[in-house]
This record gives C-alpha cells, structure tokens and sequence, in this order.
C-alpha cells in the first residue's frame, strides 16, 4: 500500500468510528461510505460499519458499474449510488449513506430538513436539504432521483423518501461534520416544533454566514 493509499483507509476507519461515535449510526449500524482518489475509490464492503477493518474496504474504478464479485450480495447494489455520483459532480470527495434517527425521521416523513440552524450553513447546507422520492435501494430510479437532486450545485446532502441520509464532502472528515450539522438540525426543528415551531433565519444570514467563511479561508 503506498502512503496516500494508507491514510484514506485509515481515514474511512476513523469516519466510521466517528459515526457511531456520534450516534449517527441507528440500532442496526446499517452505512456505506466511500472517499475519491483520483480515477478509483474506497468503498465499504458490507452493510454494517461497526467495528469496521481494512477487509471490509475495496478499491473500485470511478467507472465501475453494477454487481461487484467481491461485495456482500446484499450491498453490491449501492455501488451504482457512489460510483455515478462521483461521476456526476467532479467536486465530491467523499459519500456517507446512513441512518441518522432525527434526519431519518423526516425522509419518512418525506419532508426536507429546513435550513434554519447556524452550524447547517457553516456545512455548505444554504438551502434545505431536500428529499428524493422514494424508490428501491441502489436501483436505477434512486440514483437518477439523487443525480437530479445534485444538479443544483448547492446541494451537498438528500434525504432518501422513507429510508435515510447520503451526504457529500471534500473528504470523509468533512462529509462527517456535514452530516453531524444535518443530524443536529434534524433533531432540534424536531424540538422547536413542540415550542411553536422552528423560524426562518434572516435572508441575509446565508449569504453573510458564507462570505465570513470565504473571507476567513482566503486569510488563513
Ligand atoms: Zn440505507
């Protein structure tokens, strides 16, 4: 293994640990996550990341489509989900597909997650964070619904209709601390809603929130 291939291993294990850390795995530590390297990807193997090793990870071309020999038979079917995205937006580094209980409640719900909490903004998440209908996990209709959804340049996470969360990142640390916000958000409009309901920020609050970021990034 030569060291940039090392470190992404080991970096897909630390976001999984982190997942379950963060208790944004559900009871089932059902999640498939992956990070880009040039032309191929890391992949999980299996449908559980708990205790996740390098065994339970793969190299696959970006290009790859359909079944994988060497995938556990029931999550071949979500290459397709990692692999065409990739394809389709050259900026995401990195995929978390999860269970989160608050963000999952509302992709049962079928309701977007509203962008109203600050730590969202700071996420890259201006908008809310929409929901793609629903249709069979990792089937051609699921990702077309995701593709559509990622053709607004803003978007940078989904909610999957009765099912869960995909979220993307520059790289797996940053798909995780997006997906934390996201989860965050999830669970306190849930609160606010037994206060009367959660309120819209400011107009302003997104483009202001986003030049800071802009300002303090090109100073560091
Ligand atoms: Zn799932």
């Amino acid at each position: 293994m030569t060291d940039n291939t090392l470190n992404l291993t080991q970096e897909l294990i630390r976001t999984a640990n982190a997942l379950r850390e963060r208790g944004l795995l559900f009871r089932g530590a059902h999640a498939n996550l992956s990070a880009r390297q040039n032309d191929r990807l890391l992949i999980t193997r299996g449908g559980s990341v708990a205790n996740l090793g390098e065994n339970d990870l793969a190299w696959l071309p970006v290009a790859a489509e359909g079944l994988q020999a060497d995938f556990d038979a029931n999550h071949r079917e979500i290459v397709d989900m990692h692999t065409r995205l990739y394809r389709h937006r050259a900026d995401i580094g990195a995929i978390i597909h999860c269970h989160p209980t608050h963000s999952t409640a509302f992709a049962v719900a079928q309701q977007a997650v509203p962008a109203v909490y600050e730590p969202m903004l700071r996420q890259g998440m201006h908008t809310d964070v929409p929901v793609v209908a629903w249709a069979p996990r990792g089937s051609s209709a699921s990702v077309n619904g995701i593709l559509d959804a990622f053709d607004t340049p803003d978007t940078v996470a989904v909610l999957l209709a009765n099912h869960g969360v995909l979220v993307t990142g520059d790289t797996p640390e940053a798909a995780l601390n997006r997906l934390t916000a996201l989860e965050e958000a999830a669970e306190l409009v849930l609160h606010a809603r037994v206060l009367g309901g959660e309120k819209a920020l400011p107009e302003a609050a997104y483009r202001e929130v986003a030049e800071r970021m802009q300002r303090y990034r090109k100073a560091s």
